[in-house]
């Protein structure tokens, strides 16, 4: 079923068959190289592009070629010529001079924060939440949930984003926003003991989790999220029945663990040890679990991940502009440990932007630790997108332009003067490219993205929305 028929809110994005995903066998590629023409195998859309960056097991970069993709889901990438020599295409896009690449995948934001952008700038974490609070329990409801993940969703889309792990209040807001935009959106009920959110309602938190996370199960395309809010913001007893919630719905456990030198000490007066220790106490770790910024880890938490599969996602604005410090990438790398790439909300990075956190995730590590052969280009391109997926538990679907996957891609117009001469493409990318490079963006195989605009909503109908919030976000200040 095309995205377009099937792309309900509760389900994200649904393009791809959880039966059949691929709808062909995984050599469909060279199962036709004798067709006649009448014989092509009928698509919904061919792309054509100069280069491809597959961000396959091994980093397969295609020229010439081109991307053919049927109810959702890529049934064909290969050498242009081939490619158009198998497919009858309903239609075909040429992009000549550019590069095709999978989306990114944002592994840690909060959407709707983009209402709050510009208005924390400067302060510690613990000031930062003093006004981020009350400005949050004054502000927050469906409608303005709404119209601040339009607008990230908007950001996300042309800024080449194509799946987001988000973690806010009102989630059907959200989700109903994200599918207007066509971004894929993982989210679903947050955790948080702070009485100014509690008291927003029963839709902000969800007022029953367990009942919300059945009737959004798992499928092809989507899987929900648990989210206890962090290890100060939740007790023992909600972060246990995250964890049940998680196990019961095979959802995401997505939190915030070891951000600031604050709360390592928190957890250790508290628990007497460190705060992934305290998550692994209480049985939270698993390969379905997403640790957002893992900042501070000593070499046993570190060894706790790796052993329990976790993911972390690195946030590397954030921390910079909170002054949390930076994560040991490198030694997560080393030790095995998934590391996926995260913006964080527009209130603490000021905006979506992957390509400035992929290029700082590249120079950071490097100039930190004096040694320029860490985290080289094409980890962090994986670290962007297939590694993403898979800190979703989704790698088998997204991720990575391979067949039988969502057909979510991202393309980049190469034939400027700041990206060329092209050596490596994988390098070019993380170290010149910006997401103003994107021009046209796919995902589940529809065109969300044409020539930098949204396709499915007015771009300055939802900025002035979001523009329009500024005089209440700023009356929370006075109170
Ligand atoms: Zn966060």
């Amino acid at each position: 079923m095309a995205l377009s028929d099937d792309y309900r809110p509760v389900d994200g994005a649904t393009s791809v068959d959880g039966a059949t995903p691929a709808g062909l066998p995984p050599d469909a590629r060279r199962s036709s190289d004798n067709r006649s023409s009448d014989n092509r195998e009928p698509v919904d859309l061919v792309v054509t592009a100069a280069t491809v960056l597959t961000v396959d097991d091994v980093d397969t970069v295609l020229d010439d070629a081109a991307v053919a993709v049927r109810d959702g889901v890529i049934t064909h990438v290969g050498q242009r010529s081939q490619v158009l020599a198998e497919v009858d295409a309903a239609e075909r896009v040429d992009l000549p001079g550019h590069l095709l690449m999978p989306g990114l995948v944002n592994a840690h934001t909060h959407m709707a924060m983009t209402m709050f952008r510009g208005f924390t700038d400067d302060l510690d974490l613990h000031a930062f939440l003093g006004r981020i609070v009350p400005a949050e329990a004054a502000m927050l409801d469906a409608s303005t949930v709404d119209i601040g993940t339009r607008a990230a969703a908007i950001e996300s889309l042309c800024g080449g984003v194509t799946t987001a792990l988000d973690m806010y209040f009102f989630p059907d807001a959200a989700l109903a926003a994200a599918h207007a935009a066509g971004l894929r959106l993982l989210t679903g009920p947050v955790m948080t003991d702070d009485p100014g959110i509690r008291a927003l309602g029963p839709d902000a938190l969800v007022d029953d989790p367990d009942r919300w996370l059945a009737a959004h199960p798992r499928r092809a395309g989507w899987r929900p999220v648990i989210g206890p809010h962090a290890i100060y913001t939740v007790g023992r007893d909600g972060l246990a029945h995250a964890g049940e919630l998680r196990a019961t719905h095979d959802a995401v456990l997505h939190t915030h663990a070891a951000e600031t030198v604050a709360e390592v000490q928190g957890s250790h007066d508290a628990h007497g040890m460190g705060p992934v220790e305290w998550l692994d106490h209480l049985g939270l770790l698993t390969p379905a679990t997403v640790l957002a910024h893992g900042v501070h880890l000593t070499d046993h938490e570190i060894e706790l991940l790796s052993d329990t599969g976790s993911s972390v996602a690195h946030c590397p604005a954030s921390n910079l502009k909170l002054g949390c410090g930076v994560a040991r990438v490198p030694d997560l790398l080393a030790a095995g440990v998934n590391v996926a790439i995260g913006t964080d909300g527009a209130a603490t990075s000021n905006d979506l932007d992957m390509f400035m956190a992929i290029r700082l995730t590249a120079l950071l590590h490097k100039g930190i630790g004096g040694d320029p052969t860490v985290v080289p280009a094409h980890r962090v391109l994986r670290m962007a997108t297939i590694d993403g997926a898979r800190a979703l538990g989704m790698a088998d679907q997204l991720g990575s332009l391979e067949v039988g996957k969502a057909a979510d891609v991202v393309a980049i117009d190469l034939d400027r003067p700041h990206l060329q001469p092209v050596f490596d493409p994988m390098a070019t990318v993380v170290y010149s490219a910006g997401r103003g490079d994107v021009t046209d963006v796919w995902v589940g195989g529809q065109r969300v993205v044409r020539d930098r605009q949204p396709t499915r909503l007015d771009a300055r109908e939802v900025t002035a929305a979001l523009a329009a919030l500024e005089p209440r976000v700023s009356g929370t200040l006075d109170h």
